[in-house]
């Protein structure tokens, strides 16, 4: 099997130094290839996902990348941001799963990825008005809806559908579709909710949700809001996937350029991430199942700057390794 690494800009390449020691100690047979992506991929190419990274990750079994982003293309033409939503696209990974635990706290949003607000038409009229539009097909959430359905099946059998029903034409559609989607899954209970209610209901009281399906920009706001919720940015690992071709496994977070290179970033949520990646993406739920326990392990024992400890990014990334040579797989 393949996994093609990009390790993306600011903090990307140090946490992503942490999760290929943790990803090699339990799949050392995985072959791991490095490609050019974002930031960097700007600077040597001028385009953020060259040609050559684009056909290695459609040619791998999985993509396991790093943030990305550089306040030096924020407002550029040529945007390390493209190069994302294209591979996204170009993969088809229209289902992004962002789970969130804490005490008494254990959710999953399944968010839709590539469509939306953030694919849609998008310009600026004669008169000066500039406009994003909002497109879903049924198609497109039947197929989210139905992934959130499957999940909530083999969590707590719980699924929260949010929407904007009340104003908005795409969230009539999808709250109508994903109803008929619910009569194949007469074992989940579904319950329909405003995201501004869901905003509120995340901040106070986040133990009461199971699974959470929802559109691309709602999903984006509220996946952050439950990282917020259950230690930060630090800590939140993604999973984007398709039906059948390689998923792209990334942190929540971005590259952080305020503390890139300094060897303070929190390696958790990236390392959380190959925990996903070994799962969704090679189907190894044991090594899966023991790094996330030896992440947890490892917080404990040795917490980093974010979390109110001391510990380095290459520290925390020594204590998940001593913690997996402890847990029998
Ligand atoms: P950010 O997530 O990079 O940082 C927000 C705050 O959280 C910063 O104070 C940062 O130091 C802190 N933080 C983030 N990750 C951390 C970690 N692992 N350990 C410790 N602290 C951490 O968000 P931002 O500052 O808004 O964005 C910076 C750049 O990242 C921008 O160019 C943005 O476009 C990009 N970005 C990329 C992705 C992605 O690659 N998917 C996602 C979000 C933002």
């Amino acid at each position: 099997m393949k996994v093609v690494v990009l390790r993306g800009d600011g903090i990307g390449p140090e946490i992503t130094t942490q999760a290929l020691r943790a990803l090699t100690a339990l799949a050392p047979d995985v072959e791991i290839e490095e490609h050019l992506f974002g930031a960097r991929a700007i600077r040597a190419t001028r385009t953020p996902l060259p040609d050559e990274t684009l056909a290695a990750c459609l040619a791998a079994d999985a993509v396991l990348k790093g943030p990305i982003g550089a306040p030096e293309y924020d407002a550029a033409d040529v945007r390390p941001e493209q190069g994302l939503l294209r591979l996204r696209a170009e993969l088809g990974v229209y289902a992004n799963l962002r789970p969130a635990r804490a005490d008494g706290i254990d959710l999953l949003i399944v968010r839709e990825l590539v469509g939306g607000l953030y694919y849609g038409a998008r310009g600026v009229r004669d008169d000066g008005t500039v406009f994003d539009t909002c497109e879903y097909t049924p198609a497109q959430v039947e197929r989210i809806t139905r992934r959130g359905f499957e999940l909530a099946r083999a969590r707590g059998g719980r699924l929260t559908s949010v929407d904007k029903a009340n104003v908005l034409e795409t969230s009539r559609l999808w709250r109508r579709v994903t109803r008929e989607v619910a009569a194949d899954y007469p074992d989940v209970s579904l319950e329909d909710m405003l995201v501004d209610n869901a905003a509120m209901q995340l901040a106070t009281t986040p133990g009461r949700f199971d699974v959470i399906v929802t559109e691309n920009m709602f999903g984006d706001i509220l996946s952050d809001l439950a990282a917020a919720v259950t230690g930060g940015l630090g800590l939140a690992p993604s999973a984007s996937l398709s039906d059948d071709g390689p998923g792209i496994f990334e942190p929540v977070h971005g590259s952080a350029p305020d503390i890139a290179g300094q060897g303070i970033a929190n390696p958790a949520a990236m390392i959380l991430t190959a925990a996903l990646l070994l799962e969704h993406g090679l189907g190894r739920r044991l090594e899966a199942a023991a790094l996330d326990a030896a992440v947890q392990h490892a917080l404990e024992q040795t917490p980093t700057r974010d979390l109110g400890g001391e510990a380095s990014t290459e520290e925390l990334g020594d204590a998940v390794l001593e913690a997996l040579a402890e847990v029998p797989i």
